[in-house]
């Protein structure tokens, strides 16, 4: 599978992402999304915020603000039902809140 290929998927799984939000009586705004290395460095290096091997770089990962009756979700515990439904999309599928340092607002496909 190429890397667009896979990019496509992502885009996909995050159209369902958003959708299943929706459905779920909460609603979502963009964070990052593609961080353009001209701006946040070369995969592997940083000029700015973000990890030097961040998947955003590679268009493979989003960040997702998360609300609730118009109030903004801030704690990964949030995002933990989202998070669960992401993983089952795809077995490439990394929630953010799993992490060590716990990110719950990013979503992330592993090429
Ligand atoms: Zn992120």
């Amino acid at each position: 599978m190429t890397l667009s290929q896979t990019q496509s998927e992502f885009a996909q799984d995050v159209a369902e992402l958003i959708q299943y939000i929706d459905h779920s009586g909460y609603s979502c705004t963009f964070g990052d999304t593609y961080r353009d290395p001209r701006s946040h460095g070369e995969i592997g290096s940083q000029i700015a915020y973000g990890a030097r091997e961040s998947l955003h770089k590679r268009r493979l990962a989003v960040d997702l603000n998360l609300f609730k009756d118009g109030q903004f979700l801030r704690h990964t515990e949030a995002h933990r039902p989202f998070g669960d439904f992401w993983k089952g999309l795809h077995p490439d599928n990394r929630w953010g809140g799993d992490f060590s340092n716990p990110d719950g607002n990013h979503y992330e496909r592993t090429p």
